[in-house]
């Protein structure tokens, strides 16, 4: 520290006669600090108590409290214990001089005094105080200074901490966002595949089972989405995803592991029958409809499970195996379970390589069309064909619609069949046309999937134009439940037919839903009676008035009717007394290939 920083101190001068003061003043003043007077000891004593001072030069005769009385009293107290104190006195004798040592001074100075003498004593103690202050400066600043660093680490340490936690939040976040399906907050296959493991490791050991793995899989999800949209079926999904939590046991996990597709840790599952349980649970869970933007929606699940027993070493075994149920239940219909027995191994796995055939059906031209004539009831004239598409597998030889075009229509795969099924039937009526059987409609079944294409209408257009053909005599048959959703898109399509001029009827009536409004909203011009309804004609079964309602419907609806599964003479004549128009069925003829069904038209002719 340059002397030029040091701190001003102060000097107390004590005399009781003021000539004596005004000469130390004098003295001093080239030092440049502050010089405090006083008159008395009792003044001095008061000064003090003000202010701090570096040196105290003090005379020893004065009136009332004479230097050695009032340096006893300095002395007692704390702000002036350890102020040096310099005597002044014109006493030379020793006793004097040693008595103010022992009293505590640190000088004793004769007067008269050398004014240098002195300021050079009295600066040592102005130096003194000066450095001790400075002193004293520098360790309040560090002092300060160590208070803002500690308040400093302080802070650190708490937005350390603090950022631990965030990220300790985010990293489970994380873990969260890794291990749960964002759409329904269920754990996802991973985390799925966790507690799996965990849970077979735990009971590989013992004999019995205890615990059982679901699939679940709802049914005819697909169409949900693509006639109400994706945001309704991820609805769907959150809904569903709650209702299964519902069904189930805190132990238990419930996991989606994609698309519609639910698994299931049925924890503590000893029997078959606690699993079954469960599922029968789930089933009634789904039974409520669901309020999707303020529509009801069904839906119901397929559930395959598997028991876990000590030949299970890998969980993907287990899954593999519910998986081989589920698509078991699947098989039989909706809303069905299944457990897993080891027979089904085989079938099923065959069935899914069905499906993978099926990708590669058109491709192969694995595909024909078979034909069915309809006839007019009374003249029994042809007046049309209906499409029916068979599959000529390679190994398994002909397959039937009914088996593989709901594969179809799950994978999507109904799409390119089905464009190829209206191109082919649109050749083959051509060529009929050609050789003179202008009259003759054909009739290709659509399925709800491909109403739902954007450009259907377009399609179908062009398939038509490209073998020269009136879209007039074309039809489509659709059943019931590609009406139900009542969608627009729908509409549009079916309006976008009739503008072609193609027919439309609605297949199998009578068998799907009672609701018959959508009839005013859709622009049929044709029902099918469903072949049920004719079968019973003859029998103990039979309800005639159902198809004179149908009949009379249709009529007063302006829609001509058809009657399907025609195969006996009585069922014909009943039908044509019930005034239904048109009738096919084995009676005539079974669906032909286009050979036998161009000799069948031609012998017809005739
Ligand atoms: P569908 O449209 O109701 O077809 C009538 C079914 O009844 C045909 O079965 C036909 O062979 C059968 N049938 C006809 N007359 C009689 C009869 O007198 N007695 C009996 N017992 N059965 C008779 P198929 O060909 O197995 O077709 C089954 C279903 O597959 C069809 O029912 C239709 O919904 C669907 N399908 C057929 N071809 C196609 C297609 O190209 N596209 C689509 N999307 N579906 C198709
Ligand atoms: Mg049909
Ligand atoms: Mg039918």
């Amino acid at each position: 520290m340059s002397s030029t920083d040091l701190p001003p101190v102060s000097v107390l001068l004590v005399d009781d006669r003021p000539e004596n003061l005004l000469a130390l003043e004098a003295s001093l003043e080239p030092l440049g600090q502050k010089l405090v007077l006083a008159n008395s000891g009792n003044d001095a004593l008061r000064a003090v108590l003000q202010e701090q001072f570096a040196v105290i030069l003090m005379d020893i005769r004065m009136p009332g409290l004479d230097g050695f009385e009032t340096i006893a009293l300095l002395r007692q107290r704390a702000q002036s214990r350890h102020t040096p104190i310099i005597f002044l006195s014109a006493y030379p004798e020793q006793h004097h001089i040693l008595r103010s040592y022992s009293s505590g001074a640190v000088d004793y100075i004769l007067k008269p005094f050398d004014p240098e003498a002195l300021r050079s004593k009295v600066s040592v103690f102005v130096n003194l105080r000066q450095n001790e202050l400075a002193l004293h400066a520098a360790h309040a600043k560090l002092e300060e200074r160590v208070a803002a660093r500690t308040a400093e680490l302080a802070e650190t340490n708490r937005s350390l901490a603090r950022e631990i936690a965030e990220r300790k939040i985010a990293q489970q976040q994380l873990f969260d966002l890794a291990h749960h399906d964002s759409l329904t907050n269920l754990p996802n296959r991973a985390l799925f595949m966790e507690h799996l493991n965990g849970a077979v490791a735990r009971s590989r050991r013992r004999t019995s089972p205890d615990f059982a793995v679901m699939m679940l899989d709802l049914d005819r999800f697909k169409i949900v989405n693509d006639t109400l949209g994706h945001l309704a079926g991820d609805q769907l999904l959150i809904g569903v995803a709650s209702r299964l939590q519902q069904c189930l046991r805190e132990v238990d996990t419930p996991a989606r592991l994609g698309g519609d597709e639910f698994a299931i840790l049925i924890d503590g599952s000893h029997s078959v029958k606690d699993a079954t349980r469960t599922a029968e649970r789930i089933h009634n869970a789904l039974k409520t409809p669901f309020d999707i933007d303020g529509k009801e929606v069904l839906a119901s699940a397929s559930i395959g499970i598997v028991m876990m027993n000590a030949r299970y070493e890998r969980s993907t075994d287990l899954l593999r195996d519910a998986d081989v149920a589920l698509y078991r239940a699947k098989e039989e219909g909706r809303s069905r379970y299944q457990v897993f027995d080891h027979e089904m191994h085989g079938t099923v796995s065959a069935q899914l390589r069905l499906e993978s055939d099926l990708a590669h059906a058109v491709e192969r031209q694995e595909l024909v069309l078979h034909y069915q004539p309809i006839l007019a009831s009374v003249s029994h004239t042809i007046v049309g064909f209906e499409a029916l598409v068979r599959w000529h597998h390679s190994e398994r030889g002909i397959i039937s619609p009914g088996e593989f075009i709901p594969i179809a229509e799950e994978s999507g795969m109904i799409n390119p069949i089905g464009l190829w099924v209206i191109e082919q039937g649109c050749r083959q009526l051509a060529a009929w046309h050609q050789d003179g059987a202008q009259e003759l409609t054909m009739a290709v079944n659509l399925s709800t999937r491909q109403l739902l294409q954007a450009d259907l209408g377009g399609e179908i257009e062009r398939a038509a134009q490209a073998v020269a053909l009136d879209p007039r005599k074309l039809k489509v048959e659709i059943t019931e439940s590609a009406m139900m959703p009542n969608d627009p898109a729908i509409q549009h399509t079916l309006s976008r037919l009739r503008e072609l001029g193609i027919a439309i009827s609605l297949d199998d009536f009578g068998t799907g839903y009672s609701c018959l409004s959508y009839l005013h909203n859709f622009p049929v011009t044709s029902l099918k009676i469903d072949r049920s309804f004719v079968s019973r004609i003859g029998q103990k079964t039979e309800r005639p008035e159902i198809v004179r309602a149908i009949v009379s419907l249709a009529h007063n609806l302006g829609m001509d009717v058809i009657a399907e599964g025609v195969e006996t003479v009585e069922q014909l004549e009943r039908l044509r007394q019930l005034e239904c128009e048109y009738v096919q069925g084995f009676y005539f003829s079974e669906p032909l290939d286009a050979e036998a069904a161009t000799a069948y038209l031609s012998r017809s002719r005739r």
